[in-house]
């Protein structure tokens, strides 16, 4: 079996869909402008597509995990309208509050490595993309090339002086431009 080394690791609110702030209703579930385009780049320089996500509205019961179903189905969905297959979606459903630290919300790594573990990709040659600090220290913390994009919460996040992504770009567009380029300087990265 040929493994894909290097991945796109996503963000899901704020960098593929439109921020609701606890998204609940699976017809609320908007793609941002330009994601359809940049993912199919993605795919071309034949890059996987794995979203990882923190989604505490269910440790807080705001939705349960059929729900949390019904809004992934959805995406993919949404996507596949748009030609795109993700590899694979993972979420933390704890509310951090609630259920205390675990190993799975991000920043910490949990996520990253379930979908290493399932899917075989070497995060040290994957690209990380989202709207929020704890997407950039979850990137950074497994090695990734990470980036910002302004998008969501983007624009408040590049204001703060304790976070530190490799790029800060307009939108998802842009980050897979960004992407393109950073392969053709480094081919060896794939
Ligand atoms: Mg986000
Ligand atoms: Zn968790």
């Amino acid at each position: 079996m040929h493994i894909q080394r290097s991945f796109v690791i996503l963000d899901r609110d704020g960098t593929l869909n439109v921020d609701r702030h606890y998204l609940a209703d699976a017809n609320d579930l908007e793609l941002l402008p330009g994601v359809g385009l940049g993912l199919r780049r993605l795919r071309a320089l034949g890059l996987g597509l794995v979203v990882v996500t923190n989604q505490s509205a269910i440790g807080k019961g705001i939705i349960d995990h059929d729900k949390l179903d019904e809004i992934h189905a959805r995406l993919r969905m949404l996507l596949l309208d748009e030609d795109i297959e993700l590899d694979g979606i993972y979420a933390c459903p704890h509310d951090p509050d609630k259920d205390g630290p675990c190993y799975c919300r991000k920043p910490a790594p949990g996520l990253i490595e379930d979908a290493v573990n399932d899917l075989g990709f070497d995060p040290k040659a994957s690209f990380m993309i989202g709207d929020s600090s704890s997407d950039i220290e979850c990137g950074r913390g497994v090695g990734a090339f990470t980036i910002l994009v302004r998008t969501g919460y983007g624009t408040e996040t590049e204001k703060r002086d304790d976070v530190f992504p490799d790029k800060v770009v307009d939108d998802f567009e842009a980050a897979s431009r960004l992407i393109e380029s950073e392969l053709a300087l480094d081919p060896d990265r794939m």
